[in-house]
């Protein structure tokens, strides 16, 4: 009988998770995962609203208390957030579930055979709009009526299931929204090995492949062997194992800028709902109704109660500039992306004034970004192998490091169905 073949994949979010659960049974799967199981959102926000005045929220970082998955960086210019355990950012995530796939097409990769797949297998519905709240149908209404052809938002979500809390980002308290966390253990459940704690730091590579990974279990050196090796560490996480085990990436990185605006509504109750019901595509940038829970706990603005503020979100697609590396994160706006984000906020500002916010009582959130990728971007030469050259063979990556793009637009469903395509190249 031929020996079963081993493999590792790195992480357990969008990319990570798909291609674990695409491969145990053809491979003897083993998933090596930095952080823990995700634990929701910890205290009531309300009551923790409250504190805001003590000067115990100076820091954004200081959310890992509440929220143990949710890892936050800075750099000169903005906060960075990503999920940080089993599932990855898409536990954190708003659950759309948007195809965007435009900039891959024209490299000539077609991903239509796992989108088709993806929309058979998973919960993707917008049916959570028969349930909006009175705050959400005016907010969509004068969407339409200022011309921006809002479009209610597909999400991974059991709609039925959806209380219309707005924890999407903060950990789902009923279940209703769907993240990978669903396919890891899938994989596992197939046979997979799902070791949490484990995080990867560099690659041990000798006669052009990969032969195994060196990390730390819990805090203490360990080092596994593998046949195949895919890196699923998320746009913060793989360019630096790459780094580490001697493979530069490129200077590429695109984080997709957001920033909220917002102002006082008393008794408006935005909060009411699921994040991001629908969304309007403009040049370069999306706009959304979101409440944005970093800016409501740590910028001072905001301190008011949730249910008395509005707040729209823009999420641009910013110039694909900056690095991580193993000491730092150079990412900033350029010009191109503030005078952008200049528009943006101008249209923002008029929508809070037609619901009778002046503009002197709107305010801005703390700028952040939760879409990190590219830094080792796909290009045409690459469109049938999904495999940069700069790679061992067996070394292959899938998630949002690939994307050759910054999309401004929800990338989860685009990075699952390349997961997916690179699992279908990956030979036996
Ligand atoms: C608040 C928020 C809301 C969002 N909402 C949406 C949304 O509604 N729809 C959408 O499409 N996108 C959304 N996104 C973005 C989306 O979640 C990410 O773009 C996507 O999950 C990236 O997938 P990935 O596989 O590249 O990385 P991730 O999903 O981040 O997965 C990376 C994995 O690698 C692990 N890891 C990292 N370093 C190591 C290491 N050294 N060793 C081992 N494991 C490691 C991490 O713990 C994680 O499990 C949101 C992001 C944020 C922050």
């Amino acid at each position: 009988m031929k020996p079963e073949k081993t493999a590792i994949v790195i992480g357990s979010g969008a990319g990570g998770a798909v291609i674990a659960n695409e491969l145990q049974g053809r491979y003897k799967v083993a998933i090596l995962e930095a952080g823990k199981e995700f634990e929701p959102f910890s205290l009531p926000v309300g009551r923790l609203a409250g504190l805001r005045g003590t000067g115990l929220f100076f820091d954004e970082r200081l959310i890992r208390l509440l929220l143990p998955n949710m890892d936050v960086s800075k750099t000169t210019d903005m906060v960075l957030v990503r999920g940080i355990g089993v599932g990855g950012t898409t536990t954190l995530a708003t659950g759309n579930a948007v195809r965007y796939d435009g900039a891959l097409k024209e490299l000539g990769i077609d991903l239509d055979k796992q989108f088709e797949e993806l929309y058979r297998e998973l919960p993707i519905t917008t049916d959570h709009r028969k349930r909006w709240s009175e705050t959400t149908k005016r907010l969509y209404e004068l969407f339409q009526e200022m011309g921006l052809d809002p479009v209610v938002t597909p999400k991974l979500l059991y709609a039925d299931m959806c209380i219309g809390c707005g924890h999407c980002a903060i950990g789902c308290p009923t279940g209703a929204k769907w993240d990978t966390r669903a396919l890891v253990y899938r994989a596992v459940k197939k046979g997979a090995k799902l070791l949490t704690g484990c995080r990867v730091e560099s690659l041990e590579i000798s006669g052009g492949r990969v032969t195994g990974v060196r990390a730390k279990l819990n805090g203490k050196p360990v080092h596994y062997r593998a046949d195949l090796i895919v890196l699923s560490a998320g746009g913060l996480g793989t360019p630096v194992i790459l780094e580490n085990s001697g493979i530069p990436c490129r200077e590429t990185l695109f984080v997709d800028p957001v920033l909220c605006v917002a102002g006082p509504l008393p008794g408006f109750h935005q909060e009411q709902e699921l994040l991001m019901p629908f969304i309007s595509q403009q040049d370069g940038y999306i706009l959304s109704p979101y409440m944005d829970y970093l800016s409501f706990f740590f910028n001072r603005q905001w301190r008011r109660p949730m249910g008395d503020l509005v707040s729209i979100m823009i999420k641009l697609a910013d110039e694909e500039k900056g690095t991580v590396g193993r000491h730092s994160t150079d990412k900033t706006m350029s010009e191109a992306d503030t005078a952008r984000m200049d528009k943006a906020v101008a249209l923002s500002r008029e929508l809070l004034v037609k619901l009778g916010i002046p503009e002197k009582d709107q305010f801005l959130g703390t700028l952040n970004a939760g879409h990190p990728g590219g830094m080792l971007p796909l290009t045409a030469a690459e469109k049938d192998t999904l495999h940069d050259p700069s790679l061992p063979e067996n070394l292959y990556v899938a998630d949002a490091t690939i994307l050759p793009k910054a999309m401004g637009n929800p990338p989860i469903l685009t990075i699952m169905a390349l997961a997916k395509k690179i699992a279908s190249l990956v030979p036996d």
